[in-house]
């Protein structure tokens, strides 16, 4: 079975505007901070009466701003690393204590809940359950995993639930949320979910691939058609503003429903996609490996053949061909068994693997014969190449014969040299002449290199 961890590979697949909010991640911080104190400002002068309006209302908090503005320094800092370092567990833990501990102070009355004469407004239910779960998914981020993407996920549905409602012109459970404070917290959005763009559940939504793009959709959909519903019942249709409400809640719930479905079929079909593709990557390999000496096979070389008489045609790159078989290799299997002779084989791939150059691709042909497609910038190099590969093969026979307890093993091979030429019709021609030449060599005697009479006149 094969690990899709190890396939799945989205960093070149993802969508450009992430890449371009992580690089912007200051950018978006200093927004989210200057959101907060903006609201911060409206409130305080609201409360001195220098403002009327819309901000005397609901307001920014100064427990809000502060809060805020602590996680947006921590979701800058926390988005370089993989996981986040003590000062961005600090402010979490920090912004997480200070509206947890204005609460319970509120609560033990030790402090009037609207000191009116500093300051309007409360800390709403939404903002205080906003910030706790931004915390807990910023500082929990690489430690704990799954607990930290589960609060991002309530993060997110809190700030959703927000900008519904206030797109409905609904209050929600606390009461107000100052627009200034939402506008912080959508920037907050941004920034958590770029910092958590490598996280496979998240960058299914990011991916610019087809399921990407299929996952954005259907969260779209599931957003838009849900809302669309509830703008009619609330602007349209006429339905009372209940203190409580539940049908804008009950629309939060849907869209956050229908996106995480959405983000999971896209997960399930990205994984089936990377093993696939993981499969398929597999088989075209195995399709051009030869299994015995995991040498290319001969239909792996007739590719390169191809590529490199294209390369010859089109840029004048010479290559050079060399065609080998092993010597009276029916002996070998005969006298010591086919076993050994696949022993052989394999200790010619090895032995012969470390003295090839760069760009030289050794395969096996077929049976007992190999074939090596060479560089042939320098001639005379590959000349001085073939004859240290057939010391090579015929040192073979020393090492072979240590092992072997019973008859030596005697391995040499025969050579046959040519090279392509810009006027052959394919690489056939070529692959011919090295043949040719390698007959020639076995005709001479065997363990010798013959050189295809066209290169000849090239080397001498
Ligand atoms: P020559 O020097 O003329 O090449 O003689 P040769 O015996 O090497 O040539 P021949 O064509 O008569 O025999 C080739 C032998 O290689 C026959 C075949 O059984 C053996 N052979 C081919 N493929 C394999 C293989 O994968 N494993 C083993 N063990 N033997 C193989
Ligand atoms: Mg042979
Ligand atoms: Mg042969």
């Amino acid at each position: 079975m094969l690990n899709y961890t190890e396939t799945m590979d989205f960093s070149d697949d993802r969508l450009k505007i992430v890449a371009r909010l992580s690089q912007n991640s200051f950018c978006l911080a200093v927004f989210m901070c200057a959101c907060a104190l903006i609201g911060l400002a409206f409130n305080l002068a609201g409360s001195a009466g220098l403002l009327q309006g819309p901000f005397s209302d609901a307001a920014t908090h100064p427990v809000t701003a502060i809060c805020l503005c602590c996680l947006a320094v921590a979701l800058h800092l926390g988005g370089r690393g993989a996981r986040p370092t003590g000062s961005v567990r600090f402010l979490c833990a920090f912004a997480c204590g200070t509206v947890l501990l204005h609460h319970t102070l509120t609560w033990l009355e030790v402090y009037p809940a609207t000191p009116s004469q500093l300051f309007h407004g409360r800390v709403s239910v939404e903002a205080t359950l906003a910030i706790v779960f931004l915390s807990l998914c910023t500082g929990l981020r690489g430690r704990m995993k799954t607990q930290g993407i589960v609060c991002l996920v309530a993060f997110l549905l809190i700030v959703m639930n927000c900008i519904i409602g206030a797109t409905f012109g609904v209050t929600f459970v606390g009461g107000d949320l100052a627009a200034l404070t939402l506008a912080s917290m959508c920037f907050a959005a941004l920034l958590a979910l770029s910092n958590n763009a490598n996280d496979p559940f998240v960058r299914v939504l990011l991916l610019s691939s087809e399921v990407g793009v299929r996952a954005r959709v259907m969260a779209m959909v599931g957003t838009l058609v849900p809302w669309a519903t509830g703008m009619f019942l609330y602007r349209l249709w006429g339905m009372p503003k209940l203190e409580f409400p539940i049908v804008a809640l009950m629309i939060t719930v849907i869209i956050g429903t229908t996106i995480i479905l959405a983000i999971f079929s896209g997960y399930q079909h990205q994984v089936g996609d990377e093993l696939r593709q993981a499969a398929e990557r597999r088989l075209v390999e195995q399709a051009v490996t030869d299994g015995l000496t995991g040498l290319r096979n001969r239909a792996g070389i007739t590719q390169v053949l191809r590529r490199r008489m294209l390369d010859l045609k089109q840029s004048g790159r010479p290559v050079g061909i060399v065609m080998f078989d092993l010597d009276h290799f029916k002996r070998i299997n005969d006298t010591h068994g086919h076993d050994e002779g696949d022993r052989v084989l394999v200790g010619v791939a090895r032995c012969l693997e470390p003295l090839l150059r760069q760009g030289d691709v050794l395969g096996r042909w077929g049976g007992e014969e190999f074939m090596l497609i060479a560089d042939l910038r320098q001639p005379e190099e590959l000349t001085q190449l073939v004859e240290r590969l057939r010391v090579a093969i015929h040192d073979l026979s020393r090492q072979l014969g240590n092992k072997s307890k019973t008859t030596p093993i005697r391995v040499s091979a025969s050579f046959g040299v040519a090279d392509m030429q810009a006027t052959d019709a394919s690489y056939n021609d070529a692959v011919k002449r090295a043949d040719m030449a390698l007959y020639q060599a076995k005709a001479a005697g065997r363990n010798c290199v013959a050189i295809a009479p066209l290169f000849a006149s090239r080397v001498a």
